[in-house]
């Protein structure tokens, strides 16, 4: 499938729409700028594309406010990926509806990954009647024109088009962090995993130009940031749609090449396309950070078929493996699903052995919660709410078993950490190359800095150390 990518034209004519809107809040708000509340629920791939509908609001002429009281515009970007995470969306987004009742003229709009699903818009047409905007992942680029007409029409815009996807460049990201950044180097996913809704909301998987990825690292280097983590659902595949492989670790040599004082970082990797040669890559770069997400999601190789991962229990350890032969002091972290449609108790078990074999450094453990329209929801013998609770929390305790040894063995250990700012307790938080957290006294001038910090006290999930 050729990638669409939107021409330049196209966008023009939403930068135009912005200049549109912007004179038109110039009328509605003739003594004060317009201020907008976003905020961006799950991955880095939606908190990327919240930044770039931050970056048209900007151009629009709003100010960012961060509470939705103080706001004339609200956005909820969402996620699908679960529906606890849904069900707390649709529960903030009845909480908007007395803002409406005290500010006539507030906007509301709800997009992302939930909107794509046709239940979900049917929902917010039918019982959130005060949400004004509402578009889809394939809609983000035309934002601009969807807010011209909702200040313009009098119908509610709901702008959800089907799509393989699109590739959109060139418009400006307003960045959350000043020190971190996320770089996508691809959108959607091919991968069809049973229970996973990303490729039915997202699209299919369309890799960036390798040179649009390269200029943009150059960019924010230029202006700064510390860290870029490289972003797709799948990095490890960046580049298979133009007929290339093993593109994603020339990319981090190029990257890794660009002059500077940064650290490169990227997610996630998916075990049957990590090669052997990308951990090669890690080794030999200089700027690649020592960690990396590898998502087994469950040790148990019938389990793992019927996800349709296309791996087993023995290539994800081979790989684990590789990487800590190759990088000693390699962070593995991962996500787990308990509670696979008929996952046996038995099963699950594998999954425990597998976090003892492999020793995370941290894990994300998820109870599996169907979503509609994929395979894995038409499963029989679904695992009883029960049943996933109480695995849940047996594999948390074994990862924190795991987690606590490993935290002991960096005692009196001297790591190098970018600082990132200060806790709640008063103290500087620094992370390391693992993507640990670590936290000791210092200055603030030293925030933005990288700093060598000694473990004194290892805790399961923090370290507490001495700036060196
Ligand atoms: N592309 C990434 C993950 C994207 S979703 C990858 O393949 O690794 C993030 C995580 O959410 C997944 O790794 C999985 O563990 C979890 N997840 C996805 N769908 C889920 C579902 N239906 N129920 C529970 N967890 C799910
Ligand atoms: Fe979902 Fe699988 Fe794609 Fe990850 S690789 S986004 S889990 S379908």
């Amino acid at each position: 499938m050729a990638t669409s990518i939107v021409s330049k034209v196209e966008l023009d004519e939403q930068f135009d729409y912005c200049l549109k809107v912007k004179s038109l809040l110039k009328e509605k708000y003739p003594t004060r700028a317009p201020r907008a509340y976003t905020h961006t629920y799950g991955c880095q791939g939606n908190v990327a594309e919240g930044e770039r509908i931050d970056g048209y609001l900007s151009m629009m002429g709003y100010e960012f406010v961060s509470e939705p009281s103080e706001a004339d515009f609200i956005l909820f970007n969402t996620c699908a990926v679960r529906e606890h995470a849904e069900e707390r969306v649709f529960g903030n987004i009845g909480m908007l509806k007395k803002y409406k009742e005290t500010n006539e003229g507030l906007l509301i709009a709800v997009c992302g990954c939930m909107v794509q699903q046709e239940h979900v818009k049917a929902r917010l047409k039918r019982s959130f009647k005060y949400v004004d905007i509402v578009f889809g992942t394939h809609a983000i680029h035309t934002f601009p024109q969807h807010v011209y007409e909702a200040l313009t029409g009098d119908e509610r815009v709901f702008a959800v088009p089907e799509s393989d996807g699109v590739i959109f460049e060139g418009v400006p990201s307003k960045h959350t962090n000043d020190l971190k950044a996320f770089l996508p180097i691809s959108y959607g996913c091919n991968n069809f995993c049973t229970y996973c809704v990303v490729p039915l909301v997202k699209g299919r998987e369309r890799s960036r130009r390798y040179e649009d990825i390269v200029a943009d690292a150059k960019e924010l280097v230029a202006k700064g940031y510390k860290e870029i983590m490289l972003i797709g659902q799948n990095v490890n595949s960046y580049g298979n749609d133009f007929g290339e492989t093993n593109l994603f670790s020339k990319l981090l040599r190029e990257i890794d090449e660009i002059p500077g004082d940064f650290i490169i970082r990227f997610m996630t990797s998916h075990p049957k396309d990590c090669s052997f040669e990308l951990i090669d890559t890690m080794a030999e770069c200089k700027k690649v950070e020592h960690h990396i997400h590898l998502p087994f999601q469950s040790g148990n190789d019938r389990v793992l078929k019927e996800m349709n991962r296309h791996y087993d229990r023995e290539r994800y350890i081979s790989v684990a493996k590789y990487a800590k032969e190759k990088i000693p002091d390699i962070a593995i972290t991962s996500d787990v699903i308990v509670g696979f449609p008929g996952e046996t108790y038995e099963e699950f078990c594998d999954t425990v052995s597998l976090i003892r074999e492999v020793e995370f450094s941290s894990l994300y453990v998820f109870m599996y919660s169907p979503r509609v329209g994929t395979k894995a929801a038409a499963m029989e013998d679904q695992v009883s709410d029960e049943e996933k609770s109480r695995r849940f929390n047996e594999l948390l305790a074994a990862q924190e078993q795991v987690a606590t040894e490993r935290s002991a063995a960096m005692k009196d250990k001297t790591y190098r950490a970018l600082v990132e700012g200060r806790n709640k307790a008063g103290r500087l938080n620094g992370r390391t190359s693992q993507n640990i957290m670590i936290e000791f006294d210092g200055d603030d001038n030293l925030i933005g800095t990288f700093q060598n910090i000694k473990v004194k006290e290892p805790l399961t999930w923090i370290l507490k150390g001495e700036l060196q």
